[in-house]
């Protein structure tokens, strides 16, 4: 029977419905309207056409909304300090800086500088130490991580107890995301593998996966054989194959291929994500998720 196809787009769209439950709640008890700033420095298409899709988002959801753009050419120092009265400005709830950012600034630096309770991305040393904590000290979940575990749990594959194996150990996405589902904590709790180009055998690991998540960069990389069957397959992978001309628009776009060969795969999993449409979707809303949670928390702080 071919596999379940897990929308992300759909799962995104039940997502924002609370988003926005959450939205008119804090509104009605506090008067308080989520802010989001999203800076973005230079004029990268990818990064325009992020920023945009993390601005219209906010929009839609009713948030105080600010698109901060600077030239190519802007010193580290001033970006710095607009972080800084980001920093101390109470409509502003969740700052995101788009990365990546021109070579003669020091990302670290810049992800560094955004108070650690506005780092809506989850990329801040403190958050990922909290995370790593587990339990009440964690604050925000990185976004595209937090997208495929809400993926998998909404699609009704249980992670508690299941053998996950995840290709890749990123910072952005592997390595948040084992120590996500290894979680002492309801909708976590997986037995975690995490494979890499040194795994000797990454077929062997991949076929032993309830949970299968890929996120390697690689166009095709997981053939369908080395998947379990009935396993649940999340392709995380975004790779530009070639362009086409969009039936929609009439304009030139990218062909995007996921890091799973989604045909052959469709004939064994019980269930696979899209690539597009699966987990692309979840990333901004988890964004938004987190902006929220963000000024819920600061009513409490104040
Ligand atoms: P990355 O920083 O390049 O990391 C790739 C990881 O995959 C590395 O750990 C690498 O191993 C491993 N890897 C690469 N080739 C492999 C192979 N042949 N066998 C085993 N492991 C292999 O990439 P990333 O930033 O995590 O992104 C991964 C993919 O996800 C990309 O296509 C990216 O566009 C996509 N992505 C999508 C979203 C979204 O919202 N949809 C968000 C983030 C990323 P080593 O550590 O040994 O080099």
């Amino acid at each position: 029977m071919p596999a379940k196809i897990i929308s992300g787009s759909e799962i995104s769209r039940q997502i924002r419905k609370e988003i926005k439950q959450g939205v008119a709640l804090l509104q009605q008890q506090h008067g308080m309207v989520p802010g989001l700033v999203t800076i973005l420095v230079g004029e990268n298409p990818a990064s325009v056409s992020y920023v945009t899709a993390k601005q219209l988002a906010a929009h839609e959801l009713g948030f105080y909304s600010v698109q901060d753009n600077f030239p190519e050419t802007i010193s580290e120092e001033k970006l710095l300090q607009r972080i800084a009265q980001y920093n101390s400005d109470p409509k502003i709830h969740g700052i995101l800086v788009q990365l990546p950012l021109p070579r003669h600034i020091d990302e670290k630096k810049v992800v560094n500088a955004i108070d650690p309770d506005k780092d809506v991305d989850g990329f801040h040393p403190v958050n990922l130490g909290r995370l790593m904590i587990g339990g009440e000290a964690v604050k925000f979940l990185p976004c595209t991580p937090a997208g495929i575990q809400q993926l998998i749990l909404r699609s009704g594959y249980p992670i508690e107890g299941a053998e996950v194996v995840i290709v890749g150990r990123s910072t952005i996405v592997g390595k948040p995301l084992a120590t996500i589902l290894l979680q002492k904590a309801p909708g976590a709790n997986a037995t975690v593998t995490v494979v890499h180009t040194a795994t000797r055998d990454l077929a062997a690991h991949c076929r032993r996966a309830d949970i299968l998540i890929v996120a390697a960069g690689v166009p095709g990389l997981i053939q369908p054989a080395w998947i379990k069957p009935g396993a649940c397959v999340i392709d995380v992978g975004v790779n530009r194959v070639g362009e086409k001309i969009s039936e929609k628009t009439g304009k030139k776009i990218a062909i995007l291929k996921g890091d799973v060969d989604f045909e052959a795969a469709k004939e064994v999993a019980g269930a696979i994500t899209p690539v597009p449409g699966g987990v692309g979707p979840m990333t901004i809303t988890m964004l938004m998720a987190n902006t929220l949670k963000a000024a819920q928390c600061s009513v409490q702080r104040y």
